[in-house]
């Protein structure tokens, strides 16, 4: 039943979330999400073509809980080493100076994949134990690595450089990487086909705002500058990172009141953007909390806004100009009011939101900007599963 289909797997430090989909038809034939690994009330769902499996239960590590998933698969339906995946797609969030395309994984990739751990010390490891366990599991399969960072090999480097002693950054890769690459990648790419446009032809903003954010500028279909920076804490405001602060505060943190580097790192990623304004992080319990008149979460909504309003306007000039500015993530693709305030009043940048098409509901890839407007305002679901499949399929077919 899922012949042709590329297993997706995106292990993150503590959850694993994991698709099967056909590559060429977009369907999803399975999904699921294996959370709270190493907590005592552990979680996991699999959604199938005949049900849904949720199941309560301790999962001690990312190991056993890609084995419970496996055993559950094979325990509704054919075991996955006989369900005809023909490759096994891993997101992989930081690629260094390493990884600028798929990649074919073998051991020596894997080491690489683990020595780059320094630069993403939350993500990378958990991503080389999905590998890990998944190369065990199915053998036959070829895997491939997909990189977050990928995307942004092209940034100029202008963009890319930090204004710090260069042998500083050199000695510690000190650079800009960018993340989030495959979606601003995905969604560009359907930006330029909903306008029926060449990407060449284009000067395209995405903001992608989930959990994390990011927004990035793409000219031509190649990136020329993004928010994210050496680590995903930098640029926008996120549901419990920071993004922009003066350096300064940290050196600050730490003169003032002694505290830590691991303290302002959980401070700053884990502590921080709405979550430290406001006390919750989701962007639907902090619309919740302004309808209850919160002014918390009302200023914290406002810092929100006012960080993406300053990126649009950079990256408007970085551009020189823009044709079109694409919503995307959880907030991007649901919520009226942040793609309404964020590009309110800029008529005279040639931007119109139109009310009644910005209010409408749906799931599709749609426009929201006025007939009049210079600008065309889209907003397009993302799906990193399809695209790290397509791009496993296409690096297997040229095998
Ligand atoms: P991730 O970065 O984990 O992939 P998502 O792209 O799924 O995150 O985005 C999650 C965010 O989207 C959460 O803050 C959530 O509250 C928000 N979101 C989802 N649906 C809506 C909605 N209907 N209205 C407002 N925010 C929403």
């Amino acid at each position: 039943m899922s012949d042709g289909t590329v297993l997706v797997i995106n292990s993150g430090s503590s959850s694993i979330k994991f698709q099967l989909v056909h590559p060429d038809t977009a369907e999803s034939v399975a999904h699921g999400l294996i959370e709270r690994i190493g907590e005592p009330d552990g979680h996991i769902v699999y959604n199938h073509r005949t049900g849904v499996e949720d199941r309560s239960l301790p999962i001690a590590d990312h190991r056993a809980g890609l084995k419970m998933v496996l055993d559950i698969v094979a325990e509704v339906g054919r075991p996955l080493s006989e369900a005809g995946i023909i490759a096994v797609g891993h997101r992989v969030v930081h690629g260094g100076d390493i990884f600028y395309s798929p990649t074919l994984i073998d051991d020596g990739v894997v080491k690489a994949i683990a020595d780059l751990s320094n630069l993403a010390p939350l993500h990378n490891p958990a991503n080389v134990i999905g590998i890990e366990v998944a190369r065990e599991e199915l053998p036959d399969v070829p895997h491939v690595a997909v990189f977050d960072t990928a995307f942004f090999h092209t940034l100029p480097a202008a963009a890319s450089t930090y204004a710090i002693d260069r042998d500083v950054a050199k000695a510690n890769q000190i650079r800009r990487y960018g993340f989030h690459g495959t979606s601003h990648e995905y969604v560009s790419g359907r930006v330029a086909d909903f306008l029926g446009k060449d990407p060449a032809e284009l000067n395209q903003i995405v903001l992608h705002l989930g959990n994390g954010a990011s927004a990035s500028a793409i000219k031509g279909g190649k990136a020329i500058d993004t928010t994210m920076g050496l680590t995903p804490l930098e640029g926008l405001v996120m549901g419990t990172r920071s993004g922009d602060i003066d350096p300064g505060i940290i050196l600050h943190l730490n003169r003032n009141s002694g505290m830590k580097v691991d303290e302002i790192d959980d401070l700053l990623n884990r502590r921080s953007g709405l979550k430290g304004l406001s006390g919750v992080n989701d962007f639907r319990a902090l619309l919740a909390l302004i309808e209850g008149g919160d002014e918390d979460a009302r200023l914290a909504y406002d810092v929100y806004v006012h960080m993406l309003r300053k990126y649009i306007g950079a990256f408007i000039v970085q551009l020189g100009g823009v044709d079109v500015i694409t919503f995307t993530g959880g907030v991007g693709e649901n919520n009226i009011d942040v793609r309404r305030d964020s590009l309110a009043g800029l008529s005279r940048l040639g931007i119109e939101v139109d009310p009644a098409l910005n209010e409408a509901k749906s799931r599709d890839e749609r426009r929201i900007s006025a007939s009049t407007s210079a600008v065309e305002v889209l907003v397009v679901p993302t799906n990193e599963e399809l695209a790290i499949a397509r791009a496993a399929k296409a690096l297997v077919a040229a095998l």
